[in-house]
């Protein structure tokens, strides 16, 4: 820890590692599966990827990251759970992916020439994302290409969907049959995996071996649907550092865009789109001071915000709820802001304190 790090922050955030656990047993129940990949990718959706990997490990089969380097990064904390690499394989990362026993995903047969003996990779097949992966139709040139490079260890096949959120999407089936008649041709003992949270949450189909949910974990359904039944992971908090009064018709913070309707007070918060706040968020974001619900207005700058308290002068000092407690949830910042809520998690920068109970 920084020597120097005083007891306040600008902000924090809470994380409730019991919701953690109970989210990814109602993951499992929901899918009918035991064995689960828990997606860790962007530092855990921003709740810190080393303590929810910990925190996790003992109760998933496989942890998968996004880069080379969040996998390093694992290893290096000390967690032996097998770490799959979601984004595609550099020429150079052969000794990475080989020394810290991580499993890279296959999509291109020039692939195969990137790992060293005894590296672990699992197949990617597209079966509608058009991101990454193999066309169905290339099966048997990957087979044959798999015998060529045997010294390489098979360790699992997977897919995505591309349209999971909206609970009634037909294209959801059609790509789980086409990748069903993928996984009919790999040997059964080797995992095949498919249904990110969307899946789990909103569809009643086969989630092959093992579910793949990364935002679920963190109490959110993608999408405009949420679960009655997973538990929010993440509350942000900060405090009042200020409180001046303004004087009606006087305008607040960059570009004037918001007009003091009259006489009252201005409270400062030391938070703002430097932490992660989106600044598409100004003039539209609500937080909870003192049980009530305030309106951040005027422009969010990098490393502040600022609140109007109309005549209600709350306590300097006072704690402020930015999401959950009685303020609103990420998806409702998510909603506010045009985004989905793996946006905003992922947004919340190192300066945010991270504190666990
Ligand atoms: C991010 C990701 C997931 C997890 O998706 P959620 O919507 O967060 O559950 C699963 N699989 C792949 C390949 C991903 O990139």
């Amino acid at each position: 820890m920084n020597p120097l790090q005083t007891d306040f922050a600008g902000s924090f955030v809470e994380i409730d590692e019991a919701a953690i656990i109970k989210n990814l047993n109602y993951l499992k129940k929901k899918s009918a599966r035991d064995q689960v990949m828990a997606v860790v990718k962007a530092d855990a959706y921003g709740h810190g990827a080393v303590r929810i990997s910990k925190l996790i490990e003992n109760d998933v089969d496989q942890l998968a990251v996004a880069t080379v380097d969040e996998g390093v990064q694992l290893r290096n904390a000390g967690i032996e759970t097998p770490i799959l690499v979601f984004t595609v394989p550099d020429s150079n990362q052969g000794t990475a992916f080989r020394e810290y026993r991580l499993e890279a995903t296959i999509s291109d047969f020039s692939h195969f020439d990137y790992l060293e003996k005894g590296t672990g990779y699992q197949l990617n097949f597209d079966t509608g994302m058009k991101r990454i992966g193999f066309y169905p139709n290339q099966v048997a040139e990957v087979k044959e290409k798999m015998q060529k490079y045997d010294h390489l260890s098979f360790r699992g096949l997977y897919s995505h969907y591309a349209t999971a959120d909206d609970p009634g999407s037909e294209f959801v089936e059609s790509q789980m049959n086409t990748f069903k008649k993928i996984r009919s041709c790999f040997p059964s003992d080797v995992p095949a995996h498919m249904s990110n949270t969307s899946a789990i949450l909103h569809y009643d189909i086969d989630h092959f071996d093992m579910i793949r949910p990364g935002i679920g974990l963190f109490g959110y359904a993608p999408g405009k649907v949420q679960s009655d039944i997973l538990i929010p992971v993440m509350s942000w908090k900060t405090r009042v550092v200020l409180i001046r009064d303004i004087k009606r018709g006087e305008r607040v913070s960059y570009g004037g865009t918001w007009v003091a309707p009259d006489d009252g007070f201005i409270a400062t918060l030391p938070v703002g789109y430097g932490d992660g706040v989106p600044r598409s968020l100004s003039n539209k974001l609500k937080v909870e001071i003192e049980g009530e619900l305030y309106p951040v207005t005027g422009a969010i700058t990098m490393d502040h915000c600022m609140v109007y308290l109309g005549t209600h002068k709350v306590r300097n000092g006072a704690s402020v709820e930015l999401m959950g407690g009685q303020s609103w949830l990420a998806n409702t910042w998510a909603e506010k802001a045009q985004t989905i809520t793996h946006e905003i998690m992922c947004r919340l920068t190192p300066r945010v304190r991270r504190e666990y109970q």
